[in-house]
């Protein structure tokens, strides 16, 4: 079941999400570098679960190539991204711990620090979720917090989903996103977005070539790519 939020975007973009919002929301990625798709779907994902947001960049992602900036250059764009923002904030501490960033070790960490029963939801965009099932200790993820797939334009869709996903999905699924506050962890709840189609992996190839990719990263972040000369003459 997806779930589309219907709350009034603009006026709650403004007054932000609610300061005593239990909930806490993760979106991890590579951000290399930060998007406006993922600060648009970060903002979406904030105003439907009406909870704060951490963006958490993995340091060494164990799901797929390594990234081309360096952890200090991709969290200090996440910064610049995210400087000001009521409802979005970088948690750097993948970037702290040595090895692969396995989401497993992550939420451990999330659950000693605000206790077994505090509802937490990592989000996950529905390209990444199609392989889930191979994530290190995968299942013990649902023990630990809820999961949020994202739908993404062009990603895979359920139709996709190994046998063991979709019949898992069918057994958390949750009908409303208010079920999340309703427990700290182990439901699955479908979430569909606007649809920005834009990658980081389009971003670092038009910047490759020195081509224009403004409008695609916040201006600030154009300038600290320019000036740090990120990405540059590299193919993706
Ligand atoms: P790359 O192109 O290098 O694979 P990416 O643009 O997919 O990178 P990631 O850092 O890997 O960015 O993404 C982090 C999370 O944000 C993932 O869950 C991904 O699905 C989601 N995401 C990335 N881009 C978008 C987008 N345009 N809309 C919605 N979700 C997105």
């Amino acid at each position: 079941m997806s779930v589309r939020p219907d709350a009034d975007v603009d006026s709650e973009v403004r007054s932000g999400p609610s300061a005593t919002s239990d909930l806490i929301a993760l979106l991890g990625g590579t951000f290399d570098p930060i998007h406006i798709g993922h600060l648009r779907a970060a903002t979406e994902v904030a105003l439907a679960l009406q909870a704060h947001v951490r963006l958490l960049p993995a340091k060494i992602p164990p799901h797929r190539p390594q990234p081309m900036a360096s952890a200090e250059q991709r969290l200090q764009m996440l910064q610049i991204a995210l400087a000001g923002s009521k409802e979005l904030s970088v948690d750097d501490r993948e970037l702290r711990r040595e090895g692969p960033s396995y989401s497993v070790d992550t939420l451990t960490e999330f659950r000693r620090e605000f206790g077994p029963q505090r509802p937490l939801a990592l989000v996950v965009g529905a390209d990444a979720f199609a392989a889930f099932n191979h994530w290190h200790r995968w299942q013990e993820i649902f023990g630990l917090a809820h999961v949020v797939v994202l739908d993404r334009p062009g990603a895979a869709t359920a139709f996709d989903w190994a046998a063991e996903l979709k019949s898992l999905v069918e057994s958390r699924s949750c009908a409303d996103v208010a079920e999340l506050r309703r427990s700290g962890s182990g439901c699955v709840c479908q979430l569909t977005i606007p649809g920005l189609s834009v990658s980081a992996t389009a971003v670092r190839a038009a910047l490759a070539q020195r081509a224009s990719v403004r409008w695609l990263v916040p201006d600030a972040v154009l300038e600290h790519i320019e000036q740090a000369g990120l990405y540059r003459g590299r193919a993706p």
